[in-house]
């Protein structure tokens, strides 16, 4: 066993511990962080990219309304009232902070889109790969110590029930790090944690397993283990959808907020599909073979965006998942879907897009609220067949506002700080695209901020 010194020892190195890793560290602090997996980036590598910020200079070139207002509004909308009302408040009143330092480090938003849970185009698309790899180089650019394959198995107390640092295992052994200034949780949920998804979401087991191969919910289960207080455990949903043979590329297609229906192997729709899609995600369970087929025409087709994750028909078409044929019934049996039914389906929807008529699930817009519907009429019809896919957990550890996790009695647990989705509280009963790589950086750079600060006083 050997033992090492630090300022801030950080636990995980996706959006959330490496911003904060970047940001203390070029504060002046000593920092360490630690990755249980031998690659850096966890499931912000396998992401879209989509941060969620408003009143931006990408907003503005483009015209488009937003406002903080309107952003948490949404936030609180989607999470069904659920959410912790003051990570929201932290969240709107440093979202600029954050949005400016990651374009101070070299980010570039190449599209704004509207996708789950907004009322305008609030997504920022970023090169996500590119983000961490740069974000990576300026921590180690300033000092900062990166230990790949070191898992943290235990957090490390002292008399008063203080965190003082963490145990890490690494295929040299055991090393204690003792960090003056703190520990932060960064370790990610727990998409890939059968065992914990089997406690709080057993339901859960049947989507697509996904997300970081480390994210199996170390850090909730070593804050449980000092009595942390939980929040959105029954909250968690695999994300609507992707292709039942998707491997470890990123195909999530979201053709429903251009102008898709989506039906089940009866041919029937079966919810709402402007809702954002997680709520979708636990819908598509309850469906035979927790499958929901994305029916589109080439009016749809064409609204593709190469490059664009959510948005890429070309890349999925590719893969050769997107079947398409000149006629409804022709598609229908390529794709295992009663052919009838469905011709009748889209016949019904095609009179709610075209004539107004009160739709059977209850769909007023493309996505939440926002964009007309457009009846499926020109050929060649397109299907994508598509099941829940086990992205994230959004549910987890319950902290402050200042990222400080707190125990089943409401009190602070000294010196351990949560961020990013190990946390829960944030996102309520479902979710906002972007708000996950959003909260990252937002709460990442807070922690950072605030340690640096603290630690300046007491030196
Ligand atoms: C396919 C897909 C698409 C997505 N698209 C978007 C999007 O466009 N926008 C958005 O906002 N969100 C998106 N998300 C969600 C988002 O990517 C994640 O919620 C976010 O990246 C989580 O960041 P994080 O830093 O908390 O955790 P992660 O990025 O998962 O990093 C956690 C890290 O901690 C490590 N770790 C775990 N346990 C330990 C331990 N014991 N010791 C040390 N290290 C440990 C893990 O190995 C991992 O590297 C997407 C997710 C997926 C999978």
């Amino acid at each position: 066993m050997t033992t090492r010194e630090t300022d801030l020892l950080v636990l995980g190195s996706g959006i959330a511990g490496q911003t904060a890793a970047t940001a203390a560290a070029e504060a002046g602090l000593d920092v360490i962080l630690a990755e249980k997996t031998a690659t850096l980036g966890g499931s912000t590598v396998m992401s879209g990219g989509w941060f969620a910020f408003s009143g931006t200079d990408e907003q503005a070139a483009q015209g488009e309304q937003d406002s903080a207002e309107d952003f948490r509004r949404d936030l609180w909308e989607v999470g069904s009232h659920r959410s912790d009302p003051a990570l929201l408040d932290a969240y709107i009143e440093h979202q600029d902070e954050a949005y400016r330092w990651l374009k101070d480090h070299g980010v570039q938003f190449r599209e704004i889109e509207i996708s789950s849970g907004q009322s305008a185009k609030r997504s920022h698309n970023s090169a996500i790969i590119d983000v961490m790899a740069e974000l990576h180089r300026q921590f180690e650019a300033a000092g900062g110590t990166t230990l790949r394959e070191h898992r943290a198995v235990k957090l490390l107390t002292d008399a008063d029930g203080a965190v003082t640092g963490a145990r890490l295992q690494s295929p040299d052994g055991e090393v204690d790090v003792i960090a003056r200034h703190g520990v932060v949780l960064a370790t990610g949920g727990f998409s890939r944690g059968t065992e914990l998804l089997g406690i709080f979401a057993p339901e859960q087991l049947a989507a697509i397993p996904f997300g970081g191969r480390g994210n199996t919910g170390d850090g909730l289960r070593m804050a449980w283990r000092l009595g942390a207080d939980m929040a959105d455990m029954s909250a968690v949903s695999g994300t609507y959808g992707s292709h039942p043979d998707t491997g470890d590329v990123h195909e999530l297609l979201t053709a429903y907020y251009m102008g898709a229906i989506v039906v089940n192997r009866a041919g029937k729709r079966f919810m709402d599909e402007s809702q954002d899609y997680k709520t979708l995600g636990r819908a598509v369970l309850d469906e035979q073979d927790g499958l929901g087929v994305q029916i589109f025409d080439a009016t749809v087709r064409a609204k593709s965006h190469p490059g664009i994750p959510l948005k890429d028909m070309d890349m999925i078409e590719g893969l050769g998942h997107i079947h398409h044929a000149d006629t409804l019934a022709e598609l229908a049996e390529l794709v295992g879907v009663d052919a009838d039914a469905l011709v009748a389906t889209v016949e019904r929807y095609n009179r709610v897009a075209t004539d107004g008529v009160a739709d059977e699930v209850g769909r007023e817009s493309l996505c939440n609220g926002v964009g007309e519907l457009t009846p499926i009429v020109q050929a060649p019809f397109y299907a994508y067949p598509a099941k829940s896919l086990m992205t994230t957990t959004y549910a987890g550890v319950k902290t402050t506002p200042e990222a400080q996790v707190v125990n089943v009695d409401g009190e602070v647990i000294d010196g351990l700080y949560a961020i990013g989705e190990v946390v829960g509280g944030f996102h309520g009963a479902a979710y906002m695209t972007g708000s996950s790589l959003g909260k990252g950086a937002v709460f990442g750079l807070q922690v950072a901020r605030n340690t640096a600060g603290r630690a300046k006083a007491s030196a």
